[in-house]
């Protein structure tokens, strides 16, 4: 049906291309590109022994755009799927709409030298898609990505008005490291240590980091302490749901990783800014990322489960109504099948989904859309069907003041 470019070749870009090869009535043909090649050529030998399906790889920097512009236009893509850093954003857009090439990522761009999550940058780029025919989804990873389908899937099945949206993220898995992250460390680092942020009755509000924390009770996991932090699908949700009074996002942090991520910030390790070391200029939080557990490689001896949904409250024909939907998702199941562990395979897989939508012409339009503005049933199904079914539960305690 169609040719897929993935960009990144790291936990993420592993998942998507095992996902994508083992669609292959819809990828006719796939190229997975990164930086090292090597890596993709890696990723392209497991699958091509796990499934027996051929993949081409190639070299590409993604922040340099007529490298992506050859690269596209000898391969020539329905789609490319960005699974690169979210620095890449802005480059491979550009790039895409010079090749006139569809687009999805995961992550909203964000730039190098300040960490600052939203949307604004890549909005902009309303008017050249549309004028281009061509379609950019944004942050179909699960949070963003399936988050905002199950709000939009909430929506149009349950509510005739969203009231309280509560994003709860658990990671409920051992990886067997003092310290490690589950996706890049740089990219985590920086979004776990910012400032809290919610939205309530019209206004965004601001928490010192992880100010804000509660035990919230997962299924099949139990409590586990979660801490309200700032999450980019909360700016377009209360966008496209504008009878939102709340919107917040929680995600579960152990003692242990919060005590690690303290040290790091005092000691100036979590710095984005450059210092002089012996005459070379290096970024702390960069050099942290070099000796810290590469996120690719916790797969194997990685236990339990993360548990990701949507906590809705809201009304529906003048009555009060709760809803939560939610997936879990086991570590080593995701590690038997794609060599990755829990976090890369729930990003990789809403993301083919994603990219098959587009090419199947159930999702698209010309312009850049977050996917809460896409019909969420296709993709509710797919989920089913690709390794992260989900479970509802109607008129619950979502145990959410
Ligand atoms: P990794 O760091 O494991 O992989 C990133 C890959 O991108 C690496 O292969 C890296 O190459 C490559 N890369 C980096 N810079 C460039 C460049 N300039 N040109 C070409 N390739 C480049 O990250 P993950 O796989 O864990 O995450 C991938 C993306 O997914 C990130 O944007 C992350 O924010 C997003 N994400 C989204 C989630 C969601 O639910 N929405 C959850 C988790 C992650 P090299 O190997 O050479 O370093």
């Amino acid at each position: 049906m169609g040719k897929v470019l993935i960009i990144g070749a790291g936990g993420v870009g592993r998942v998507v291309a095992y996902k994508c090869a083992k669609n292959s009535s819809v990828f006719t043909e796939i190229m997975l590109a990164s930086r090292t090649k090597s890596k993709c050529d890696d990723i392209a030998a497991d699958i091509k022994k796990d499934l027996g399906v051929s993949i081409q790889t190639a070299k590409v920097d993604a922040d340099v755009v007529p490298e992506l512009v050859k690269l596209i236009n000898s391969f020539r893509p329905d789609i490319v799927i960005n699974v690169a850093l979210p620095y890449q954003d802005l480059t491979i857009m550009d790039a895409c709409l010079e090749t006139k090439v569809n687009y999805l990522d995961t992550a909203n761009y964000e730039p190098k030298e300040e960490a600052k999550f939203e949307y604004s940058w890549q909005w902009a780029y309303q008017e050249k898609f549309k004028a281009a025919g061509l379609t950019a989804v944004l942050g179909c990873g699960f949070d963003p990505g399936a988050t905002g389908v199950f709000t939009s899937y909430a929506a149009k099945h349950y509510f005739d008005e969203i009231h309280y949206l509560d994003i709860v993220d658990c990671n409920a898995g051992d990886h067997g490291k003092a310290f490690a992250t589950n996706f890049n460390p740089e990219i985590n680092i920086r979004e776990v240590t910012q400032e809290g942020k919610f939205f309530e009755d019209g206004k965004w509000k601001i928490t010192k980091p992880h100010e804000i924390g509660k035990d919230i009770n997962y299924p099949n996991i139990g409590p586990m302490k979660s801490y309200l932090i700032y999450h980019e699908e909360l700016e377009s949700l209360v966008k496209n749901f504008p009878t939102m009074k709340r919107a917040r996002f929680w995600m579960t942090f152990s003692d242990n990783y919060l005590t690690h991520l303290r040290v790091i910030l005092n000691i100036g390790m979590g710095s984005i800014e450059p210092i002089n070391y012996n005459g070379m200029e290096i970024v702390p939080l960069q050099f942290l990322k070099a000796v810290l557990p590469d996120p690719g490689d916790l797969g194997e001896n990685y236990k339990g489960e993360t548990s990701i949904g949507c906590r809705v409250r809201g009304i529906k024909n003048g009555a009060e109504k709760t809803y939560y939907v939610y997936n879990n998702c086991k570590h080593p199941d995701a590690y038997r099948e794609t060599k990755a562990q829990g976090v890369s395979y729930t990003t990789g897989v809403p993301a083919m989904i994603g990219a098959k939508l587009v090419l199947e012409g159930k999702w698209g339009g010309a312009g850049v859309f977050n996917v809460e503005q896409f019909n969420p049933d296709p993709f509710m199904e797919e989920m089913n069907k690709q390794g992260l079914p989900w479970h509802e539960l109607h008129d619950v305690d979502l145990e959410m003041d």
